[in-house]
């Protein structure tokens, strides 16, 4: 059976590389038909917050990436990590180590200093047993180390990434699996609780690719099969530098996402594709499809870029996350934006809830007229205020472009205002006839005075066709604003 576990610190924000672990995670187990455990690695309780846990769990269900058991949490099985730690102390495959700071700082430092490798040397591993009791009774403190074996061989394993990797024990000390202060450590902890949870494949970050010798070590002493490893690529910025918060800002937290628009499964679309390919040139994907395209094989070696320019105000994010997010929310059904456009208008308090009853069609006919130039749920509220709102403000481009290029717009537009007020129904057909008629009476191109509405009216340089828009938009607003152009 495919079991897989999404095992996140809780020490902040759901990160954007996070999130592409547990969707390949999530994947996976959708694919074979196994189960994906949420499992909280809160070990390390100093920097773990109750906050990030939410924010997590949020993250995750906003992405709509379900998980079958959890959340565990690392925490509520300490007596189990202590325990494993003293059966391999009793098993003679661990062994206290009473060496100070100090005498492996000196050790360290001669390695250094003869520069050879340092390894912890062993000096504690052969105590007698009554050495090592008369030190833990005269309270030296100790640390507890894995004995690695000192024969010849090695580790070899197959990554399904990576491909085979091998280290030899010669390359690795004995090392620590439980804390001075009695904790054992993360390496240890991950290892019982993938155990337990009986985790079948292990899909994780390439920097988890150093530890899984070890921790391959540990199965084998504790008495279970390793399981399958897949370590995915890293994602890097253009500088080739790791993506973080403290480089990037909050670009890199899926919340950035949620809060600038995004649709969640736009976003999912857009982070499976950093480091996975299905082998051909998609790039758009159900969720069906991608169950169906996803596979281990799929995920490459080499490293992902993040294509993200801080000092390009024009991008916010990866132009390629914009545009699968503005693909998504032009061809999702327009019932289905409606309910994600919503919280945004509420929250900037222009939400009426007439658009859920008498105004229902006149909103959804609005989205889908707005929707072409839109990248965000968030430009609806921005670029799109004017549909939804009297307190818009012109484009500074529509305006120079329009009202300050031709100034007799202040006189047409009162006058096209005029025209459309004396018909008895603004229709499209009605509405460019007058539009025309106007601008032949006034010797110049039709353009000029449509442009110019459409500044004063939507706020924009571009958009659907005027002759649309005058008979959509409410009748007052489209004649007000007409009018108000004069003032
Ligand atoms: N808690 C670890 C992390 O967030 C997970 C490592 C693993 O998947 O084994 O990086």
């Amino acid at each position: 059976e495919v079991r897989v576990r999404f095992p996140p610190s809780p020490t902040g924000y759901l990160h954007i590389g996070g999130a592409r672990t547990a969707i390949y995670n999530w994947l996976f187990a959708k694919k074979h038909g196994g189960k994906m455990v949420l499992r909280i690695e809160d070990t390390d309780a100093e920097r773990s917050t109750e906050e990030s846990i939410r924010g997590i769990i949020d993250g995750m269900e906003w992405l709509g990436l379900d998980w079958d058991e959890g959340p565990y949490f690392q925490t509520d099985h300490a007596d189990e990590h202590r325990a494993a730690a003293a059966k391999l102390l009793a098993g003679g495959q661990a062994y206290k180590c009473f060496c100070s700071k100090e005498e492996l700082e000196a050790r360290r430092e001669a390695a250094v200093k003869a520069k050879a490798d340092y390894r912890y040397n062993g000096a504690c591993r052969d105590l007698s047993p009554e050495e090592a009791a008369a030190r833990e009774a005269a309270g030296t403190p100790y640390v507890i180390r894995f004995k690695v074996p000192q024969e010849a061989g090695l580790v070899a394993f197959k990554d399904e990434v990576y491909g085979g990797i091998e280290r030899s024990y010669q390359d690795i000390e004995d090392f620590v699996i439980v804390r001075s202060n009695g904790q054992p450590l993360y390496l240890l902890c991950n290892v019982v609780d993938d155990i337990r949870d009986k985790i079948s494949h292990v899909i994780r970050g390439q920097d988890g690719l150093a530890n899984t010798p070890r921790q391959i070590l540990l199965y084998r002493a504790l008495g279970a099969n390793p399981p399958t490893f897949a370590h995915m690529p890293l994602t890097l910025d253009l500088n080739k530098a790791k993506i973080s918060k403290r480089s990037h800002g909050e670009v890199v937290a899926v919340q950035f996402y949620r809060e600038q628009g995004f649709i969640s499964w736009a976003l999912v679309n857009f982070l499976v594709l950093l480091g996975w390919s299905p082998g051909d040139d998609r790039e758009i994907f159900s969720k069906e499809e991608l169950i169906e395209a996803f596979s281990l094989a799929g995920i490459s070696k080499a490293n992902s870029i993040f294509n993200y320019r801080k000092d390009d105000p024009k991008f916010f994010t990866d132009p390629k996350a914009i545009n699968i997010n503005a693909h998504y929310l032009r061809t999702i059904p327009v019932s289905e934006l409606a309910s994600l456009v919503r919280p945004f208008l509420e929250q900037e308090k222009i939400w009426d809830p007439a658009y859920q009853g008498e105004k229902k069609a006149w909103f959804e006919k609005t989205l889908e007229m707005t929707r072409e130039r839109f990248h965000t749920l968030k430009d609806f509220t921005t670029l799109g205020r004017a549909w939804f709102a009297d307190d818009f403000t012109v484009d500074d481009k529509a305006r120079e472009k329009n009202l300050l290029k031709h100034p007799q717009l202040q006189e047409w537009l009162p006058e096209l205002a005029d025209r459309l007020a004396a018909l008895p129904e603004i229709t499209p057909e009605e509405a460019e006839r007058v539009a025309r008629e106007l601008a032949e009476a006034h010797g110049v191109k039709p353009g000029i005075p449509i442009n110019g509405a459409r500044a004063v009216i939507t706020g924009q340089i571009k958009g659907p066709s005027m002759f649309e828009v005058f008979a959509h938009l409410e009748r007052d607003k489209v004649i007000g604003r007409l009018r108000e152009a004069g003032k």
